[in-house]
């Protein structure tokens, strides 16, 4: 149920370097949506309406009332409507994981921009015969000057850009946080600044009705993928040897994977007080597994595949360790 705003505040929604997922929530707001539409007048919204980068160009500087910004910051466009969205805009909300934390888009950090380029525009089996050719920041035509934007080295997360009045987490955040978030916006019930809405203070282990059945003081020996045994519904993930990131993670997307029987894999970001998620996780899981020997830690450490990937699934960008690289860059 949608509240009633007491004026009609002034919505723009952007995607910068994100799945699109993010957007698609929004439309799963259903009727809900059209409710919205008549609660707000939605400004810019390119994903889904024909609005051109001048409308906002041309609009008074805070004209916007809320922008819900999607997506990290990989090129100069992301950068540039950043600037431009958080110049033009009263409250900018960074709207799912990407934004919030780098998101998916962030695991790149890990390799050098040389290094993905080559992959993408040159070794990738392709079904053209297009390898070797590589995008051009200015190419010139008979008809003018075609330009594309750059390709930075490292993923950014909307804080790292601009200044950030709220963050929203979640890959997506799921509908119902969207719901409750837009009313808090029409009743003009925000918090505080800086605040993450929508959300809990609690972590999803906190929330989750396994932790009930598996709080002994289990000992774990080696690690296992989810597609390698068929997990226990009420038994917690840890306790079976599966990587869950419920101790780090912040709670409020109601537990969708965790009900369907998929271990919890952090998009909601950090708890509150916790400055990196995966030092985090790194420390819940340092607490339960079995180690005697310096050949257990390799064994358990070996059972972990892509450890920076497990660690910092959503959130390598803002993590400690965002801008390092796999060996020279290239993996
Ligand atoms: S680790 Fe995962 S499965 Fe276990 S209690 Fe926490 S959220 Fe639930
Ligand atoms: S259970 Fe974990 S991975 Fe799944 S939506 Fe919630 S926070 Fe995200």
């Amino acid at each position: 149920m949608i509240a009633k705003a007491k004026a009609k505040p002034k919505i723009a929604l952007y995607w910068a370097a994100s799945c699109g997922g993010c957007e698609i929530t929004m439309t799963e707001l259903g009727m809900d949506l059209v409710a919205v539409s008549e609660q707000v007048e939605i400004v810019f919204w390119p994903c889904v309406m024909d609005f051109k980068y001048s409308d906002v160009e041309a609009m008074a500087d805070q004209e916007i009332d809320v922008c819900f910004f999607n997506g990290a910051i990989r090129t100069s466009e992301n950068e540039r409507l950043a600037t431009l969205l958080r110049q033009k805009s009263k409250i900018l909300i960074a709207f799912g994981a990407c934004s919030h934390t780098g998101g998916i888009p962030g695991l790149a950090n890990g390799y050098s921009r040389e290094s993905i380029l080559d992959v993408v525009y040159n070794t990738a089996p392709s079904l053209d015969d297009s390898a070797g050719t590589v995008p051009r920041l200015s190419t010139n035509m008979p008809e003018g000057e075609i330009t594309l934007p750059s390709f930075y080295e490292h993923v950014k997360t909307l804080a790292q850009t601009v200044d950030v009045d709220y963050f929203m987490p979640g890959c997506p955040p799921v509908v119902e946080q969207v719901g409750a978030v837009l009313n808090v916006i029409l009743e003009g019930k925000l918090p505080e600044p800086g605040a993450v809405v929508g959300v809990t203070d609690k972590t999803n282990c906190d929330v989750c009705e396994r932790k009930a059945v598996g709080k002994s003081a289990v000992r774990i020996k080696e690690f296992k993928r989810p597609h390698e045994i068929i997990a226990d519904p009420d038994i917690c993930f840890l306790e079976q040897g599966i990587f869950c990131y419920g101790p780090a993670t912040r709670a409020g997307c109601g537990l969708p994977c965790i009900n369907g029987n998929m271990p919890c894999r952090g998009c909601y970001g950090p708890p509150e007080g916790v400055e990196d998620q995966g030092a985090k996780l790194l420390s819940a899981i340092g607490a339960i597994i079995e180690i005697e020997t310096p050949e257990d830690v390799e064994r358990v450490l070996d059972s972990i595949v892509d450890p920076v990937g497990t660690y910092y699934r959503f959130g390598l960008s803002d993590s400690i360790l965002s801008t390092l690289k796999y060996g020279n860059g290239k993996g």
